[in-house]
């Protein structure tokens, strides 16, 4: 995305309240105007993190990106094997970079979380030991994306995660079991809700893709989320009024559904101050007293370290 929309797109959503920036790609470590765009968005004190593969991280770029204001960098690791996970990127020399970046980064007060999509190269009985030996301290896993609707250009048919639903829910409950030994960000209300989608049963905390968390593209198209079949609007159009909240919870992209399950206690806050300015106390009340909101209270508390940290 040329910087001008790239700035055109922070100022908007700074405007309609979005304080959070995740940049990915691709590759945004390949985008030549990077720094002034985080600097763009820092500027309106928006938290801005990174997704990269690590194959450009070096001193001097994380040096530069903690300079403007980089608050997290999220690594992509395929495998818990470096030879494997250096063969699937084409990254030679790739995990050994990774290493050094953490240390950097560490140096320069920049959280690092290694980012694991679920699939048939990982191996989690090696995994922590593997992500520990490169630096890491947390991980989040991503979950299979089997159909995607939008522009994203995420894969979504590798025989790498042709997982049978049965075989999914299996690979969660070996995520569930790692926790012990890594902190895995994805909190385990998240996963067990996976698993129930998986089993095709009834979801018990809404997405708010759409309501709370936005997808923009390379294009300036805004959608609700990854999985969304059209745009909501172009950036440069959007406001509150476009938002969506219909309580979906039709896909399972973690970006999302972690997310939202995160943030339910925040909504149902707001939510209760809205029913009890209407002077409705007893349906302010209502709002907060519901097992969701619990669970995202406590999910909360689960992740509450790295909450702080970035
Ligand atoms: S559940 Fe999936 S499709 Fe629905 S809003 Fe969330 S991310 Fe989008």
């Amino acid at each position: 995305m040329p910087v001008e929309r790239a700035f055109e797109a922070i100022d908007v959503l700074y405007r309609h309240g979005v304080r959070y920036l995740v940049l990915s790609g691709g590759e945004p470590l390949m985008h030549p105007e990077l720094l002034p765009i985080i600097m763009r968005a820092r500027s309106l004190d928006m938290n801005v993190m990174l997704v990269t593969n690590g194959g450009l991280l070096s001193e001097k770029r994380i040096t530069d990106l903690a300079g403007v204001g980089l608050s997290g960098l999220v690594i992509s690791i395929d495998a818990a094997d470096a030879t494997v996970h250096e063969d699937n990127r084409g990254l030679p020399g790739v995990c050994n970079k990774i290493k050094e970046a953490n240390v950097v980064a560490a140096s320069c007060g920049i959280s690092a979380t290694a980012s694991v999509t679920m699939s048939r190269l990982v191996d989690y009985e090696l995994l922590p030991d593997f992500l520990k030996s490169l630096g890491f301290k947390w991980v989040t896993f991503s979950y299979p994306c089997r159909q995607l609707g939008s522009s994203n250009l995420a894969q979504t048919d590798s025989e790498l995660m042709n997982f049978s639903d049965d075989e999914l829910v299996a690979e969660f409950d070996k995520i569930k079991k790692i926790k012990r030994r890594i902190r895995v960000l994805n909190p385990t209300r998240s996963l067990e809700e996976m698993q129930r989608f998986l089993r095709k049963e009834p979801q018990r905390y809404p997405c708010y893709g759409g309501f709370r968390y936005f997808y923009v593209d390379w294009n300036s198209d805004l959608w609700r989320c990854q999985y969304w079949h059209e745009p909501i609007c172009k950036v440069a159009e959007f406001d509150v009024s476009k938002t969506v909240r219909d309580d979906c919870t039709i896909c399972m992209i973690d970006c999302y559904r972690d997310s939202s399950l995160l943030h339910h206690v925040g909504v149902s806050l707001h939510d209760a101050w809205q029913e009890f300015k209407r002077g409705k106390p007893v349906a302010a009340v209502g709002k907060l007293a519901t097992k969701a909101t619990r669970d995202s209270l406590l999910s909360v508390l689960e992740d509450a370290a790295w909450i702080v940290k970035v």
